[in-house]
Formats: C-alpha cells, sequence, structure tokens
C-alpha cells in the first residue's frame, strides 16, 4: 500500500443512521492496523470549523458496533458552506497535521465533501450514511435495512390493532424523494397499497383498490404511503378522501416518524458499515479522493461524488409489480389476470378518468 498519509480524520454529518458507530470504529481500527493516526471529528464539519476533534485509539471505539445514532454526533453546518468556514477547516486540518478524510452522511455531506477538496486538493472518501437509501451508486447506504426493520415492527403492531377493529390504516414512512422504504417495507408488511413519490397513480386509484378490497371480504387494510407521494395531500387529507368516499371504513393514521432514524443497528448494516469502513481508509491510504464507497452486487466499490450527488438510486420496479400480484388484486382474479401491473393500472386509472 503506497502511503503518503499519516493521519486520517473521520465525521458524520447531515441526517445520522443506524451503522453510523460501526462505520467510525472501522475507520479507526483500520487506521490502527495501517498504523495510521486517526481523529474523531465532533459534530460534522462544525466540528472542523471549531477544531472539536480528538485522537483516537482501537479502545475509542469498543462497545459502539451495536449502537444506533453516533458517538461523533451530526450537525447541520452552515459555516461551512462559506468559503470562509471551509477555509478555517482546512487550516485545523493542517494544525492537527490530518492529510485524509472519511466523510459519513448524505449527499448534502457529499456536496460539502466534494467542494472542500477540490477547493484545497485534500482527500475525501466518502460512506453512504443515510436510511433513505437515495444515493446513485450504492445499492444500499447505511441505516436503509435497519430503518426497514423499524418500519415493518411498526406495521405489524398497526396490523394487529387494524384486524381487530376492522380499520384501515394509513401508514407514513420516510421518504420526500424515494419510496425505497415504503415499497420495500410496504410488501415486508403485507400492506394492501403503497404510495410513492415515483409513481403519480392518483387518489382514484386507491379508492379502486379499497372497493375492490372491501369487495373481497377484508375488513381491514393497510396502506403504506411515503412523505414525498405524488397524491399532493398529506396522510391526513388522504384519510378524509377515503372516509368520505368510502363511508364503511374506519380510517387511522399513524406517522412512523423519528423512531425511523434510530435503534440498534441490524446485522446487515453492521456488516455493511464495517466493510465500508475498511474499504474507505484503504482507498484513501491507495491515494483514491473523491470518491464514495458502494456496494454493488456483492463488491464495494469507488464511485465519483460527483455522480453520487447527482442522481438518485432508481426504485426497483418489478418490486411494484410484486406488491401488486400479493396484494388485494390475487383475491378477485384467476389468471391470467388484469395485474400485470403499473401499466394496467395506469390504464384503469385513465379509462376510469
Ligand atoms: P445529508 O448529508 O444527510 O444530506 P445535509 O444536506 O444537511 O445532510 O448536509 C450536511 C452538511 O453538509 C450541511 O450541514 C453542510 O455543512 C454540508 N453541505 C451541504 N451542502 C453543502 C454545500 N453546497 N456546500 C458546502 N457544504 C455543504
Amino acid at each position: 500500500m503506497t502511503n503518503k498519509i499519516k493521519n486520517i480524520g473521520v465525521l458524520t454529518s447531515g441526517g445520522d443512521s443506524p451503522g453510523m458507530n460501526a462505520a467510525v470504529r472501522a475507520v479507526v481500527r483500520t487506521c490502527v492496523f495501517h498504523n495510521v493516526g486517526c481523529y474523531g471529528i465532533y459534530q460534522g464539519y462544525q466540528g472542523l470549523i471549531d477544531n472539536n476533534m480528538e485522537s483516537m485509539n482501537a479502545r475509542s471505539v469498543k462497545d459502539i458496533i451495536n449502537k444506533g445514532g453516533t458517538i461523533l454526533k451530526s450537525a447541520r453546518c452552515l459555516e461551512f458552506r462559506t468559503t470562509e468556514g471551509r477555509k478555517t477547516a482546512h487550516e485545523n486540518l493542517i494544525k492537527n497535521n490530518i492529510d485524509g478524510l472519511v466523510v459519513v452522511g448524505g449527499d448534502g455531506s457529499f456536496t460539502g465533501a466534494m467542494i472542500f477538496q477540490k477547493e484545497f486538493n485534500f482527500p475525501v472518501i466518502g460512506i453512504p450514511g443515510t436510511i433513505d437509501n437515495d444515493i446513485q451508486g450504492t445499492r444500499f447506504t447505511l441505516g436503509y435495512d435497519t430503518a426497514l426493520n423499524t418500519v415493518i415492527d411498526a406495521i405489524d403492531k398497526i396490523r394487529d390493532t387494524a384486524s381487530s377493529h376492522n380499520r384501515l390504516f394509513i401508514v407514513e414512512v420516510m421518504g420526500r424523494d424515494a419510496g425505497h422504504i415504503a415499497l420495500n417495507a410496504g410488501i415486508g408488511a403485507g400492506a394492501e397499497e403503497i404510495l410513492i413519490p415515483e409513481e403519480n397513480m392518483g387518489l382514484d386509484r386507491l379508492l379502486e383498490s379499497l372497493k375492490r378490497s372491501e369487495k373481497s371480504g377484508k375488513s381491514s387494510s393497510i396502506v403504506v404511503v411515503a412523505e414525498g407521494d405524488k397524491t399532493g395531500e398529506n396522510v391526513f387529507e388522504i384519510a378524509s378522501y377515503i372516509e368520505n368516499n368510502l363511508p364503511y371504513y374506519e380510517v387511522r393514521v399513524s406517522v412512523v416518524g423519528h423512531m425511523q432514524w434510530g435503534g440498534t443497528p441490524s446485522c446487515f448494516d453492521r456488516v455493511l458499515a464495517s466493510r465500508m469502513g475498511v474499504f474507505a481508509v484503504e482507498s484513501l491510504l491507495e491515494n483514491n479522493s473523491n470518491k464514495m464507497v458502494g456496494i454493488i452486487d456483492e463488491t464495494l466499490k469507488l464511485f465519483p461524488l460527483e455522480e453520487a450527488i447527482k442522481g438518485k438510486s432508481q426504485i426497483n420496479e418489478n418490486l411494484i409489480r410484486v406488491s401488486d400480484i400479493l396484494s388485494i388484486y390475487c383475491l378477485l382474479y384467476t389468471s391470467p389476470s388484469p395485474r400485470d401491473s403499473r401499466a394496467s393500472r395506469m390504464q384503469a386509472s385513465a379509462v376510469k378518468k
């Protein structure tokens, strides 16, 4: 390993996600393994500006692999958006003899990292840490798997009460721009309908589906809605719309909320974070920079930060079909069914209009 780097700084930035601690642990211990110094930087980019950092050793990161949140804390740092702020950050890195940086965060953090890298030609590697799983260049981000498990656990509990009282529950989950959580957790928890930002199917389709559901004899239902779904209505408005149009449904709303960010990281997230942490440090030591660690087809790869922040990872459209097949449609049609998913649903809603 051609190693010019003597000290690496690691920080967690933006929205926290389960697995960030496991990533920090992996970064620190990989530095120890390669005989490189490691500094933990507190409160994201704010810690760089405030010179709030400390040298870490293997013991500094004991007992954190199983903890949610981030021991380094995270912060949204306005100053880092200014040239002056980034200049101070750079001065503090130099003062501490840090010559490489690992940034664990989402696309905002990567944008900052990229600008900083360009301004000072400072080596930076990113690790994608966000529950939304919406970063291009990686199949999974840290915290996404844990968030999915949190959501299906919540929906399972909601289903118990839904079926006891013959209610329809509208469950809102995270996802302003991406429906990964809604679609996967919706399938995993057996939701009847799933509304995601990537699909603009309108409320009529939802009503149609719920009518069919009722006709088939189902007395309770779960509809999973991503925050940024395209109906243009919030979950409470969706609930009123359903109650106004389908009075036989008793509708309740449940917003899963901030608990999706927290919790003990799943085994998947811990292993992924550990792998990404090792890979990030070794990539820096091999003189890579301005890249994000991604996982594609089980293999870790470097992906340009510039590309990572440009686009969102795409939803797996086959999952929409799976959701259709396994929801109420299968109770109503024998094969061949008109359920071939999105296309037929789009036609159905077009005909209705
Ligand atoms: P996330 O990384 O989860 O997307 P944010 O969008 O809040 O979270 O970004 C985290 C931090 O990254 C911001 O508080 C800011 O310090 C830094 N950052 C984001 N965008 C920029 C930018 N355009 N220029 C410089 N720094 C930025």
